[in-house]
């Protein structure tokens, strides 16, 4: 029986026999850490029915682990050094589809089409860090949507989208993923845990799709506009981020909204829930538009 994909002997075995070479501008950090491989694995509460997709399978060390677990991986790689690798390492396993593809350049539609029979549709990935934001953007907004996402990427990324209002780190990037997704940290990933190790620390973020969505938003364009412009400026208060928004004479409407929505005249955005957005949007679409 060989030895886990994922096992550092094994994973450095399998580089040396095929002499690769990491490229650092396709984000190659291979995880050789089977504590953290499990965590991951645990995130996504793996059923014998999931169809699931990988981005990046690399040598295959995840992909193995959830071939063991679903019915179908559908893993997408676009370094196609890796391609003779995995062909070689999946060997074993009857149920793994690898797509030669640039993951921003197809949709979980073309990639789920060949299993139509199947439970939930789960994305796990340890992502290419330099493209993780419109990747996510991508799974979540496109025509298929997964029920879930368990994703590793920078910590400081993961912070960001899982903050709330009060944090520090609360801004565009919270609001646009968790008025779409429920959004948590699963566990924080030392850089040791990758070969080679990257700059910075891990994180395996959790995005769940709404049972019941909590938010209502009537006017998406708007909403979307005023949480960038109110972020724009973020030591700047609300208000006057909002008259940079819709000019310099709208300040008196501005302040008349931003009281009757029971928030402190010098309120930063930061500070405002979601659902305060949402109402001021609904707002200033009245007013403004
Ligand atoms: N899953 C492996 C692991 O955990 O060890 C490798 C993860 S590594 C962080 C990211 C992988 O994504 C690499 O295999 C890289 O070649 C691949 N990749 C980079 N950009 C990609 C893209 N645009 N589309 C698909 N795969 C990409």
């Amino acid at each position: 029986q060989p030895l886990d994909i994922a096992d550092p002997i094994r994973t450095q075995a399998i580089l040396r026999r095929y002499g690769f070479q990491f490229k650092k501008s396709l984000g190659q950090n291979f995880l050789t850490n089977k504590a953290v491989l499990n965590g991951i694995l645990d995130a996504a509460d793996l059923q014998p029915t999931d169809l699931v997709v990988e981005i990046g399978p690399g040598i295959g060390s995840l992909t193995e682990q959830l071939a063991r677990r679903v019915k179908q991986v559908v893993a997408v790689e676009i370094d196609e050094r890796l391609l003779p690798i995995l062909a070689d390492t999946l060997a074993p396993y009857n149920n793994i589809e690898v797509v030669h593809q640039d993951i921003l350049k197809t949709s979980l539609a073309e990639l789920t089409a060949n299993y139509p029979d199947h439970g939930a549709i789960k994305v796990v990935a340890n992502l290419p860090y330099y493209i993780t934001t419109p990747i996510m953007f991508s799974l979540i907004n496109g025509e298929v949507q997964p029920d879930v996402l368990v994703l590793m990427m920078q910590k400081e990324v993961a912070q960001r989208i899982t903050a709330n209002s009060g944090n520090k780190h609360y801004g565009s990037l919270s609001i646009d993923v968790q008025t779409q997704m429920t959004a948590e940290i699963a566990q924080i990933v030392p850089r040791t845990s990758f070969v080679p190790q990257p700059n910075v620390d891990s994180a395996v973020l959790v995005l769940q799709r709404y049972q019941h969505s909590p938010y209502q938003i009537d006017h998406p364009e708007m909403f979307s506009t005023i949480v960038k412009s109110s972020f724009q400026q973020r030591r700047k208060s609300l208000q006057n981020n909002l008259a940079n928004l819709f000019g310099k004479d709208k300040r008196e409407q501005i302040t008349q909204i931003i009281t009757e929505l029971d928030l402190p005249a010098q309120v930063r955005a930061e500070q405002l829930p979601i659902q305060k957005f949402i109402d001021l949007s609904n707002a200033c679409f009245t007013t403004f538009a």
